[in-house]
């Protein structure tokens, strides 16, 4: 097997690398005084970087590698279908047999009556065709006024415009003037950080009712749908108590709002079901999925729609909407593979009843840690909240500085990819981890975190 090998020296690629290379989400000048670390290789779990270190990756890239990285089947299915038919639109009555099948596929794993497919390239964009979509759809019903949208604080649902402005992060929309229009946010169901003295289900009702309140105030006839992902993934992998989406799906279908799953991490397996609208009871009208279509080896994504959403939109004409490469079919071949892949080696299974209940077991004893407020987990999404008092699960002061980026470090030097939000930790592994994966990334963390707490002391 050729592999691309030789490249320049470390230092030479860093330099270039801040030189011209804009990334996202990083600060430019600390990126140019430290470098970044350049990863070159990678197999399974494992990644190597620049200098040959070898990095367990706990985050399976962006939550997206969910079959492991170095499949030779996933590049043997990309370059067929180059060779056979490298690019075609499916624009103006024209199809190809890679989005076809893709297209089946998805509407036969995918629950209820989501049976039709609206292809994008990522996460965000395919956000943009549903916004788009469901104001052309109640536009379609007669409901032109039933436009606005409803999301949560904290949410992430992507970095373009719409994407942005649906997400409920105020960092985002503090640059470029967002949210757009018709967009407003609630409160999300963060127990650990917001829930008082409440109980988890006391507090999960009272969040998911703030969805009532929000409609009334602007009207239903105003309202054209509320958008969340299952469990909330940038926003700190917040696992919402289990009163909260029960009563969320009560109060849209009460007030015919259209349900917005936004799958792009909980999808395709890592809540332990292939959706994590299925862990959770939802019956969306729409599914936003992405990373673990493809497994990030080809950006893919899609809008995955009910019945009664697409033949509407299907009577009413044009849909006025479409990428350049929806339905790409080198994508479509490669997300296929992907989900063969998944299905035969039984990834979804080995989260919830092979490894994923000894990562559950090992992650949550993580609490009895000094730093380590509470420990959850649901499938392969954990988190820890770092804390300077347990008891009053308190944050840590603004002057300590955040420590989560500190543990992060410590992690990154102890060969583990961890992520932090604030002062929370992440993990988000490749669906393969095996026990013995899990062994080595409990020890680095473990490491990591004595590492921090000695740092504060
Ligand atoms: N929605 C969710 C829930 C996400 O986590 C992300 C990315 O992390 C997106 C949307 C955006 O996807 P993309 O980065 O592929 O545009």
């Amino acid at each position: 097997m050729n592999l691309i090998s030789n490249f320049p020296p470390t230092a030479e690629l860093q330099a270039l690398d801040a030189a011209h290379h804009m990334h996202p989400f990083t600060d430019g000048a600390e990126l140019a005084a430290k470098g970044a670390r350049i990863i070159t290789r990678a197999k399974g779990v494992t990644l190597t970087d620049s200098e040959g270190e070898e990095i367990l990756d706990a985050m399976a890239g962006l939550w997206c590698v969910n079959i492991g990285y170095g499949r030779d089947s996933m590049a043997e299915a990309a370059a067929r279908q180059m060779r056979e038919l490298p690019y075609y639109n499916t624009f103006f009555q024209t199809s190809h047999v890679p989005a076809i099948e893709l297209a089946r596929k998805l509407a036969e794993i995918a629950p209820g009556d989501l049976n039709h497919v609206f292809y994008a390239s990522g996460g965000s964009d395919a956000n943009d065709t549903n916004v788009r979509l469901v104001r052309h759809y109640w536009a379609a019903k007669g409901k032109p006024e039933k436009k606005v949208i409803i999301s949560r604080k904290n949410a992430y649902h992507g970095s373009t415009m719409a994407g942005a402005s649906l997400g409920g992060m105020t960092g985002m929309h503090a640059q470029g003037g967002l949210p757009i229009p018709d967009i407003v946010h609630i409160g999300q169901p963060h127990w650990y950080a917001e829930g008082g003295d409440m109980t988890p289900e006391e507090f999960g009702r009272a969040r998911a009712r703030e969805l009532k309140a929000k409609i009334e105030e602007l009207g239903e006839d105003k309202v054209a749908a509320f958008i969340a992902e299952p469990i909330q993934g940038a926003g700190g992998v917040i696992i919402p108590p289990d009163s909260y989406w029960p009563e969320i799906q009560r109060i849209c279908d009460a007030h015919a709002i259209l349900l917005i799953a936004d799958e792009v991490i909980c999808g395709f397996g890592r809540t332990g079901q292939m959706f994590g609208s299925q862990s959770y009871d939802i019956c969306p009208d729409i599914m936003t999925v992405a990373k673990g279509l493809s497994s990030g080896y080809i950006p893919i994504g899609a809008s995955i729609v009910c019945d009664e959403v697409a033949n509407t939109v299907a009577e009413a004409g044009d849909f006025n909407h479409g990428y350049t490469y929806s339905g790409h079919p080198v994508a479509c071949a490669v997300a296929l593979e992907n989900l063969r892949i998944l299905e035969d080696e039984k990834l979804v299974e080995n989260v919830a009843s092979g490894t994923g209940p000894y990562l559950a077991e090992k992650w949550r004893q993580l609490a009895e840690h000094p730093l380590v407020g509470e420990a959850v987990i649901r499938g392969f999404m954990g988190s820890l909240a770092l804390t300077p008092d347990k008891a009053a699960r308190a944050p840590f002061a603004a002057e300590t500085g955040t420590i989560g980026l500190i543990a992060r470090g410590h992690c990154f030097e102890n060969n583990l990819v961890m992520r932090h939000v604030g002062d929370r930790m992440i993990i988000a592994p490749p669906l393969i981890l095996t026990k013995s994966d899990v062994d080595v990334l409990i020890e680095r963390a473990v490491r990591a975190l004595d590492l921090t707490l000695a740092r504060i002391k």
